[in-house]
């Protein structure tokens, strides 16, 4: 506060080199997970990041409502079911459990709705019916698809790096008879040993891009404060969402910040399940205490794509250390509080809030530590 006591860093954040006045309350959507394996380190990043720009926002001043979603209806889900010869319902369940094991143990709030995508259906059934009444979809053989050919250049990419995101997630699926090769569905025909629901068009199922938007709307209404998900997700998955959203209902932007969590890699590569490149959350939980694995991911700038090396996580744990260390002396200094807030707001700083903590300690140290969910 200022010598008129007035709260001088909390009317704003800085998020992403944008200032983000705050009005409450703020919607955060975080993509999440398609519960079909364990959670790996790259998952926990963008969770962790997403709680933690909830709580700064918390901090400034906002109420916050997150909505999280579960990917319970999915292909590759449906694959690795059948895989293990079980019913997908039931083992997407028995994966979202270990997966709030792993949240709970980093700490990472339970947000508000975590709705999973069987339960919204219907509501990607009037989202596609929207999209025909308003001539942004067509019908064609049992499926409805949105007309993305604009969706790439609205978000700045070139036709060809567009071309290559989206054939790396599988949405430029040849033999489909499209107008426009970045046309998407919204709805898909499914075959009978496949999941299905009753539509206008047909026994089908929603596509991806189309559940988000629908949960989205369903939850948070027509826009968002932050849309957050890892940085593979900006295209196509988030701008399809945004733009679905915005076709049907006239409102935009979608979003009024983007969140792109950046990538973690093992020796320069991508995490990731399908080429077994990766670090589970339950393996490292094993090895270290929690808050070093949090603090581990939180220590850098959000957007950074960085390295995981095991090695790294015990200079967490000695900076653990020194903090709490400060945090358990007396001292408080307004001027240090106010510093840490105005570190973590401006494009969440964690490293000069952390500095800032451990050179005042008190009341500073335990705010850092209370902020990041670290005490
Ligand atoms: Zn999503």
């Amino acid at each position: 506060m200022d010598h008129h006591g007035r709260r001088e860093y909390t009317d704003r954040i800085r998020l992403g080199g944008a200032a983000l006045p705050i009005v409450s309350p703020a919607r955060l959507y975080v993509c999440g997970i398609t519960p079909y394996d364990v959670t790996h380190l790259g998952h926990a990043s963008t969770f962790v990041w997403a709680d933690t720009a909830a709580a700064v926002l918390r901090l400034a001043g906002a109420e916050t409502v997150t909505c999280r979603n579960v990917t319970d209806v999915d292909d590759v889900l449906t694959r690795a079911a059948v895989q293990r010869g079980r019913h997908y319902d039931e083992f997407a369940l028995e994966q979202e459990y270990f997966f709030g094991r792993d949240m709970a143990a980093l700490r990472v709030r339970r947000p508000e709705h975590e709705p999973r995508a069987r339960h919204h259906v219907g509501r990607v059934v009037q989202l596609a019916s929207a999209l025909l009444s308003t001539g942004h979809a067509y019908h064609r053989d049992g499926a409805v698809y949105f007309r993305g050919a604009d969706v790439p250049t609205k978000t700045g990419l070139t036709l060809e790096r567009a071309t290559e995101l989206a054939t790396e997630f599988g949405d430029r699926l040849d033999g489909l008879d499209r107008d426009d090769p970045f046309d998407v569905p919204v709805w898909r025909p499914s075959a009978d040993d496949q999941p299905g629901w009753p539509s206008p068009w047909g026994r089908g199922r929603p596509g991806w891009h189309a559940e988000c938007a629908a949960i989205a709307l369903g939850t948070l209404g027509p826009a968002v404060d932050i849309l957050a998900g890892g940085a593979d997700l900006t295209f196509p998955h988030h701008a399809y969402q945004a733009a679905m959203v915005e076709a049907a209902t006239g409102v935009g932007p979608f979003a009024r910040a983007e969140f792109p969590v950046g990538t973690v890699t093992i020796h320069g590569v991508k995490m990731a399940k399908s080429t077994g490149n990766l670090v589970l959350v339950s393996d490292l939980l094993g090895h270290h205490p929690a808050a070093s694995v949090r603090l581990l991911l939180l220590n850098r700038p959000w957007q950074q794509i960085w390295d995981f090396r095991a090695s790294d996580i015990a200079a967490q744990t000695n900076q653990l250390d020194r903090l709490y260390a400060a945090a358990g002396t007396a001292r408080s200094s307004q001027a240090a509080t106010a510093a840490v807030t105005a570190a973590l707001v401006n494009d969440l700083d964690v490293p000069a809030a952390l500095a800032i903590g451990e050179d005042s300690g008190g009341d500073a140290a335990r705010l850092v530590l209370r902020t990041l969910s670290l005490d």
